[in-house]
């Protein structure tokens, strides 16, 4: 019997098996956050926290040289207390993403972090 590897490392049953739990995880959350964003219309309802100065620069079509508008949102995605709006341009229908906050990279992981995500937690 040939030994079982897990991303080239040796790996026992049990390891592979959790990995193959995580990953179908994974696309279970995936799956259902997309049902969340396709049946949340229209997507603009509520209350969010917004950086007015980092909506305002976001909110604009560089194509045509006008404003987005809210109107034309399609799809919001959450990030905690912070939003990513695909918004379409209403004249040349290129999809724009609106964040709500400012991001920056986590060192550790150098995964995207919302900015009042982290000041909501830290104070
Ligand atoms: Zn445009």
């Amino acid at each position: 019997m040939s030994p079982l590897r897990l991303k080239g490392r040796f790996a026992n049953a049990k390891q592979i098996n959790r990995k193959k739990n995580q990953l179908a995880s994974i696309a279970r959350r995936n799956l259902s956050k997309e049902d969340e964003a396709v049946s949340s219309e229209p997507c603009i309802d509520g209350r969010r926290i917004v950086e007015p100065a980092v909506l305002a620069e976001q909110m604009w079509c560089n194509a045509c040289q006008l404003p987005l508008s809210f109107r034309t949102a399609e799809k919001e995605i959450r990030h905690g207390l912070s939003s990513t709006f695909k918004v379409r341009c209403h004249k040349c229908t290129l999809l724009y993403s609106v964040k709500t906050s400012k991001e920056h990279t986590n060192p550790n992981t150098f995964n995207p972090v919302q900015d009042v995500n982290c000041k909501a937690a830290v104070g």
